[in-house]
């Protein structure tokens, strides 16, 4: 591991990140380029987005769409590059407000959320890209279709005319990460399906050798967090 100490200042955690980024893909023979950073800011304030915004980041990542609507309309006036993922689950009450504040939405799991998405695409004119979220390890209490579910939950996806870009995970916590980002991989390919979100602070690099073209980097790069929330 080549990550810098939490102590370090945020700009050599991110440059750290990105070095260990470009060293897994050198590994695997891949395009360093062809991996986008999400930068997990949730629980941080903007101040810190805004520390990350000055070091060059433009990617950020929150699983809350509360957070996101407070946090980020000011820092997009002076960065209108910056593009605002959301990857927490998302309750179908919400979409309005999440396809009004976010730029891609990673956590597409069930056949009435993505319904209401193609209803709120239709009447804002805003067509987010799409991750569908696999529940790989099957965990009961975690987000995400089944894996035997995936195909037949992108096609009705696809029926509804919603622009699924890809495929997203978050492996058990307690198991190694690599069967699970394979599977997703798998099951993307079978589909058609180019982009993979998979990855943490705890391995990014498994996952980008791997095939992920989105990591979801939260604590190497802005610290321990004082609580989790719910994944
Ligand atoms: C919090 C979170 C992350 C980042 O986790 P770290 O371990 O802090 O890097 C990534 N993905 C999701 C879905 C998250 O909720």
């Amino acid at each position: 591991m080549t990550a810098s100490s939490p102590e370090a200042p945020l700009a050599q955690r991110l440059a750290a990140v990105h070095h260990q980024i470009a060293e897994a893909a050198a590994e695997a023979g891949r395009d360093p380029a062809g991996v986008t950073l999400i930068a997990v800011a949730k629980t941080f304030p903007a101040e810190a987005v805004a520390e990350a915004l000055a070091a060059g980041q433009r990617h950020f990542g929150e699983n809350r769409v509360q957070e996101g609507m407070a946090k980020y309309p000011a820092l997009r006036e002076r960065h209108p590059d910056l593009v605002l993922h959301l990857i927490g689950p998302l309750q179908t009450n919400k979409v309005k407000q999440a396809v009004a504040h976010f730029d891609v939405i990673h956590t597409v799991d069930r056949e009435s959320l993505a319904q209401e998405l193609a209803k709120e695409f239709g009447k804002s004119g805003r067509r987010l890209p799409c991750f569908v979220q696999v529940n790989t390890g099957e965990e009961p209490q975690k987000a995400g279709c089944a894996p035997r579910d995936a195909d037949a939950f992108i096609a009705t996806c696809r029926a509804l005319d919603l622009p699924i870009v890809g495929l997203m995970c978050i492996p058990p916590a307690d198991e190694e990460p690599a069967p699970h980002f394979a599977l997703l991989n798998k099951i993307a390919k079978r589909n058609g399906l180019t982009q993979l979100s998979m990855g943490m602070s705890g391995d990014f690099d498994t996952a980008v050798m791997l095939g992920a073209t989105h990591v979801r980097v939260g604590s190497a790069i802005f610290g321990g967090r004082s609580y989790a929330p719910a994944a």
